[in-house]
């Protein structure tokens, strides 16, 4: 699962930049006024369509990556993240300060800071009523929204912690609103700074940290 997620992140590099993997003609447009998937200033996601190749892969992730006992579960929607320049740069800062520190013991954070993949679980609303999702939207509950928007900064995490688990059936907040879907942000996480490591959970103590590269709602 792991040689899949390092290949696939070598083409996406969760960035502004669409280079998708996937065959973009067979994804059905439905804007045809405004192709807003080309104005990736604003657009924080990119929907991408069944049978494209990398949904295939993030779906396979996703299931290889749950718990036995976890009961199945329907992926209705996955998104990209586009992440904007900014933001990769403090995460590759983030990484870089880590490898230099010489407190880190880790062998693998000489080389890439413990780069791992991580699931945080949570709840997006405005998917619910938006046939397409590309924008952030403004609702105070949307979870996934507040989160992108403010690189996990959330009051949420604030008190708790940012809490990722190698789990994709890990529920890292609670379900809230009952007009919301569950959803999983699949996170590249600089490992090596983790404040504790507990099972299948860590705790992560700074949000650059951590690059969201997709979302995949599900129930
Ligand atoms: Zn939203």
């Amino acid at each position: 699962m792991n040689a899949i997620w390092i290949s696939l992140k070598e083409n996406i590099k969760c960035s502004s930049k669409i280079k998708d993997v996937a065959h973009k003609a067979t994804v059905p447009k439905r804007s045809s006024s405004f192709d807003e998937d080309n104005d990736t200033t604003t657009n924080r996601f990119h929907e991408l369509g069944k049978g494209e190749a990398s949904r295939n892969v993030i779906e396979m992730i996703f299931r290889s990556s749950s718990s036995a006992k976890a009961k199945p579960r329907k992926i209705k929607r996955v998104l990209k993240v586009n992440n904007p320049a900014d933001v990769v740069a403090n995460f590759e800062n983030y990484r870089r300060q880590v490898m230099m520190s010489s407190k880190q013991q880790h062998p693998r954070t000489v080389v890439d800071g413990n780069e791992v993949l991580q699931f945080y679980g949570t709840t997006m609303s405005c998917c619910c009523s938006r046939l397409r999702v590309s924008r952030l939207c403004s609702l105070a509950g949307c979870r996934v929204c507040r989160l992108i928007a403010s690189g996990f900064d959330t009051y949420y995490n604030k008190i708790h912690g940012i809490r990722l688990s190698t789990k994709s059936n890990a529920m890292t907040e609670e379900v809230g609103a009952a007009a919301a879907h569950k959803a999983v942000i699949i996170c590249r996480t600089i490992a090596a700074g983790v404040e504790y490591s507990v099972g299948d959970t860590i705790l992560v103590p700074n949000p650059t940290a951590l690059l969201p590269c997709f979302v995949i709602l599900f129930h």
